[in-house]
């Protein structure tokens, strides 16, 4: 890798190659789960692809079936530590990405208070309801 790749100066592409040390739970051919430096619950762990990308979109089609496969082979070997957990993955910055390089975590929980928990919750309109139904379509022609 180049000092002017972009991956050059990923913390994850850093672990990746084994410049920078984790502590490693999952590893096949594509990718690699680790323990959270900065866990919120014990055993909190990251998974992510070895090849980068900023997020999930940008995932190459090839890699979809292998990275959910790694996703849910960590999410068994969690079951170990607590029946229930979370999985997340947080998507640009205002969705509290810190790291660009594509992660899902995975948080084991133990009866803490849900931290995806939005205090005040609105039923759905009806007329937003239409208008995001026409901003989510497949894209067509024209
Ligand atoms: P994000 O907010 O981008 O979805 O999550 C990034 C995660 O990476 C955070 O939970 C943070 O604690 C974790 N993290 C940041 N730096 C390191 C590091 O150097 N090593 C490990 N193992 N985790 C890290
Ligand atoms: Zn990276």
């Amino acid at each position: 890798m180049s000092p002017s790749d972009p991956a050059s100066d990923c913390i994850f592409c850093g672990i990746v190659a084994g410049r920078l040390p984790a502590y490693v739970v999952y590893e096949d051919e594509r990718n690699l789960a680790f323990l959270d430096l900065f866990p919120w619950t014990r055993g909190h762990l990251l998974i992510v692809p070895k090849a980068h990308v900023d997020r999930l979109r940008d995932l190459p089609e090839e890699s979809h079936a292998p990275y959910l496969a790694a996703l849910v082979e960590v999410c068994r070997r969690v079951e170990r530590l607590a029946p229930d957990y979370n999985v997340a993955m947080n998507q640009g910055a205002r969705a509290g990405q810190i790291v660009f390089h594509l992660h899902a975590h995975v948080i084991p929980r133990y009866g803490e208070e849900n931290p995806f928990a939005v205090p005040h919750r609105q039923r759905l309109e009806e007329a937003d309801a239409r208008r995001l139904i026409e901003l989510l379509r497949p894209p067509g022609p024209g």
